[in-house]
């Protein structure tokens, strides 16, 4: 592995401050998924040590909450800098082990990093309130205090974003983080921790564990100490984990599957309407939960949408991320890619029409090449599971009404996408989607300052935005009683 500072590689867990190798010898590899070559290997940290990262959070909290906001705001804005100054190494570490091309993995790092600078300076308006009294003599108020040890439970497609959008709204708020990485993207999280530490974030204020995620999420939700929760990931985990949280009435954030649909209305042009779509469905190999998944298209510009995408999707090119002009790397493991071929065999068996998407291109075993699907339907795993792959299924529509209808038919509600001009057509859509955040002709809509979240099976809470920090925040009301007379009392 090439990099400029081979310090950013680290092949240990990182707890209090330390680089911790697992005291049972237990350890596992990492592959590089384009080339199937073993990256390194992590080590799987015991009960003990797992245990240990909590009581350095539940140690450093006292210190860390008792700084003033602008003081952890420097610190972040110090990691910030480094991110940014680091930002080539920390995109080929993420290329490496995730499989996404460069450019994604560099824009992944400014995304990343963009979290944990808008966050350094929202720490510094966590404002409380004063509230005009109804007792007399007394002066009412709240103040804003952090919660407590926050767990970060976070997945392999976006391995360094989803881990800053949730530490450093925690971090800026005054908790210090428990960080559980995806076994397959630990690396980005490691080199996060070099990082943290470089910028001068106290010991046991951002800790990396590494183990068996089962084993490892079960002491952490059952820990009284742990606060917080906050899990990016599919639904399936993210219903697990809120249960595991009952018993101690954890606060928990969870940012779960999406399944978007993406409509385009009959007055869009369908090559601009097409051109959007491949570009919403195909980023990061299709892995990502704003990935366009059912697309909707006005049966009045149906043929000519299809023929569009087709030549766009055509002109995608497939292969190793570290190479230049490739648009998509491999999925991330080969378990990916069968289940990318069984909900491909799935629509086909049920009656889809396969446009275009020849495997035998595919450059290696844990590739698939983009498939175009037409005539989906309703009764289809594709319709209803997330494929997380670069398969794009297309079904018609005849109105507005029927569009909603079939847009809201999944248990998920993170992102929905509309193309169209009419300003009628995208007020009344966009006010039926029953989903979290709505696109309308745009396909970026994620950043710092916006509230990233779903409704639904799609999750609790939200992230970035002027809200993301409440996650990590009590709301302590106080009266202040017998204060003799109170003007405005
Ligand atoms: P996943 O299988 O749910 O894994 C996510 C994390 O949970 C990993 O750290 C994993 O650890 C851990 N985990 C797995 N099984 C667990 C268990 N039984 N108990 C506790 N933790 C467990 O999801 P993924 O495949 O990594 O990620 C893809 C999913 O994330 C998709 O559904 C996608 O839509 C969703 N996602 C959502 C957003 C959003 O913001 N809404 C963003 C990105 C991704 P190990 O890796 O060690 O098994």
């Amino acid at each position: 592995m090439k990099l400029s500072d081979p310090r950013l590689f680290r092949q240990y867990a990182y707890v209090d401050g330390k680089w911790t190798h697992g005291e049972g010898g237990r350890e596992e590899p990492v592959f590089n998924p384009a080339t199937g070559e073993v990256l390194g290997h992590i080590p799987l940290l015991e009960t003990e040590q797992v245990n240990a990262a909590v009581d350095a959070a539940e140690a450093a909290f006292t210190q860390w909450r008792a700084l003033r906001a602008d003081e952890r705001c420097e610190r972040l804005l110090a990691w910030y800098d480094l991110l940014q100054a680091n930002r080539e190494d920390l995109a080929t570490i993420m290329t490496l082990e995730q499989g996404k091309p460069m450019p994604d993995a560099r824009g992944e790092v400014e995304y990343g990093a963009s979290f944990v600078r808008w966050f350094a300076e929202e720490g510094k308006r966590t404002f409380g309130e004063t509230i005009p009294s109804h007792i007399p003599n007394a002066a009412l108020g709240t103040i804003k205090e952090p919660v407590g040890i926050a767990a970060l439970i976070t997945p392999w497609n976006f391995p360094l974003a989803m881990i800053t959008r949730k530490a450093a709204a925690a971090m800026a708020a005054g908790c210090p983080v428990i960080v559980k990485p995806a076994h397959e993207t630990p690396f980005s999280a490691l080199a996060l921790a070099e990082l943290a530490e470089r910028a001068g974030i106290p010991a046991g204020v951002f800790n990396v564990v590494l183990g068996e995620a089962a084993e490892v999420s079960k002491l952490l939700c059952y820990d009284d100490r742990v606060k917080a929760l906050s899990f990016t990931g599919s639904t399936r985990v993210g219903r697990l984990l809120l249960e595991q949280c009952a018993n101690t009435v954890k606060r928990v954030s969870l940012e779960l599957g999406g399944n978007a649909p993406f409509i385009v209305g009959p007055d869009m042009d369908p090559k601009e309407a097409a051109y959007a779509a491949v570009a919403a469905k195909f980023q990061t190999a299709g892995q990502d939960c704003l990935a366009a998944d059912r697309i909707l298209v006005h049966e009045s510009i149906h043929e000519a949408f299809v023929e569009h995408f087709a030549e766009r999707m055509a002109a995608l090119t497939v292969g190793n991320g570290l190479e230049s002009e490739i648009d998509l790397g491999p999925l991330i493991h080969r378990q990916a890619v069968e289940k990318a071929a069984a909900v491909v065999d799935d629509a086909i068996s049920k009656g889809a029409t396969l446009v275009a998407g020849d495997q035998s291109q595919a450059p290696g075993e844990n590739f698939f090449m983009p498939v175009l699907l037409t005539g989906v339907t309703h009764d289809m795993k594709i319709w209803h599971e997330e494929s997380f792959a670069p398969v794009a299924g297309i079904t018609a529509y005849a109105d507005d009404d029927q569009v909603i209808e079939m847009a809201n038919d999944t248990e998920y509600g993170l992102a929905a996408y509309i193309y169209t001009h009419d300003i009628r057509r995208i007020w009344k859509i966009m006010r039926a989607l029953e989903f979290g955040m709505v696109a309308v002709n745009s396909v970026k809509m994620t950043g710092p300052p916006v509230p990233f979240g779903g409704v639904k099976h799609s999750g609790l809470g939200r992230e970035g935005g002027v809200t993301g920090i409440d996650e990590y925040l009590e709301t302590k009301y106080y009266c202040l009683g017998a204060l003799g007379s109170v003007s405005g009392s």
